[in-house]
Formats: structure tokens, C-alpha cells, sequence
């Protein structure tokens, strides 16, 4: 582990509050999070959320590609230029 030891502000963005957060990094992981004391409004608060971004970015079962609702409910993994294509026509058919 090369953890920066510097920390780096920035804000949370799992939710609507955008808690302010400070990170230390491992290469392109999270190595550690705290809540940023000197925030304006959240004033170190975090949730648990704001703890485990990795686990959001990273985790296993994180969607990496669009996925279609078939009619069996079922969802299938589909390319982008796909998703846009099918999601605009569906646009213009409502329109
Ligand atoms: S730390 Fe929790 S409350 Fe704050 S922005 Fe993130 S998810 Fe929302």
C-alpha cells in the first residue's frame, strides 16, 4: 500500500447533501475518508455511506453496462449506442 498521505477535500455525492469529506488516496483507490471538519455546513458529519465509496465505485455487483427490462422481467446487458438508440425512439414515440 502507497497511501498519499495527504488529505483532499471533497464532497460526497450519494445523496442530495453533499456532506464535505476529506480523502486520502492509494493510486486510483479511496485508502481513507474522513468527514471534513472544516465544512461550512456538515462540519465532519458523514454517514456511513460517505465511509465506503469504494464499495459504491468498485464493488462487485456495480452495473457497468445499461440493462433491458424484457418482458419476462428479466434484464438484459445491452452496448450504449443501443441503450441511446432504444431510449430515443422510445422519446420520440411518446412525443
Ligand atoms: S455522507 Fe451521507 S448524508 Fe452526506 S451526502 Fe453522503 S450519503 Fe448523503
Amino acid at each position: 500500500m502507497t497511501t498519499d498521505s495527504a488529505w483532499y477535500e471533497s464532497a460526497c455525492i450519494l445523496c442530495e447533501n453533499n456532506c464535505g469529506i476529506q480523502i486520502q488516496t492509494d493510486g486510483r483507490r479511496f485508502a481513507r475518508i474522513r468527514g471534513d471538519k472544516d465544512h461550512v455546513a456538515t462540519v465532519s458529519y458523514t454517514s456511513n455511506k460517505a465511509l465506503r465509496p469504494d464499495h459504491y465505485k468498485s464493488g462487485g455487483t456495480r452495473l457497468t453496462t445499461p440493462l433491458r427490462r424484457e418482458a419476462d422481467g428479466i434484464f438484459t446487458p445491452i452496448d450504449w449506442d443501443t441503450a441511446v438508440r432504444e431510449i430515443a425512439a422510445r422519446l420520440r414515440a411518446a412525443r
